[in-house]
């Protein structure tokens, strides 16, 4: 049976630690939304209509073609709903990590019962978003941390 799943997250920047779980959960279901979410109240550092341009051509370069980028205001549960979609994918890097997703999860079950919140374990724990923002912060070399085309999008969005 064709399963669809939603990968969401703030990817401000999207790292190569996401793109270890794009990659785990592309191979396991048949199509993977990845949800950009836009909220109104946070200010993002990157652009979220660039960094979906970004992350569609990164997937393209690692021979992806089951995913679809998605920016989206609003709950990932209803996200879900809309979309016919059953599982949502987060990505665990340790136990921190784990504390609170287990929390997200509790809440996104209660919105959506239908919606089971899937793990896969992280291959690069170390490298995080916040971690590629500081670097950039103060001009040190990214590119061991994000993928090519995300790399070009930070280059352009701080030109
Ligand atoms: P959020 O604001 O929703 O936490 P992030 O963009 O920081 O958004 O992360 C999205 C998801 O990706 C979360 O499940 C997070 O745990 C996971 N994640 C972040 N960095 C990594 C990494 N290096 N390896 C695997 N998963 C990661």
């Amino acid at each position: 049976m064709a399963e669809f799943a939603v990968y969401p997250g703030s990817f401000d920047p999207f790292t190569n630690g996401h793109m270890d779980i794009v990659k785990k959960a592309a191979r396991l279901f048949s199509r993977v939304y990845v949800l950009i979410g836009v909220n109104t109240e946070k200010k993002r550092a990157y652009d979220a209509e660039k960094m979906k341009a970004a992350i569609e051509a990164a997937i393209a370069d690692e021979g992806i073609s089951n995913c679809v980028v998605c920016v989206h205001t609003g709950l990932t549960a209803a996200f879900a709903e809309q979309n016919g979609i059953r599982y949502m994918v987060r990505g665990l890097r340790n136990n921190l990590d784990y504390n609170y997703e287990e929390n997200i999860a509790e809440v996104n079950k209660l919105i959506n019962p239908a919606l089971e919140t899937v793990y896969f374990r992280a291959d690069h724990a170390a490298v995080s978003s916040s971690m590629v923002r500081e670097l950039r912060l103060y001009g040190q070399d990214a590119s061991n941390y994000v993928p090519a085309a995300v790399l070009a999008c930070l280059n352009a969005c701080e030109a």
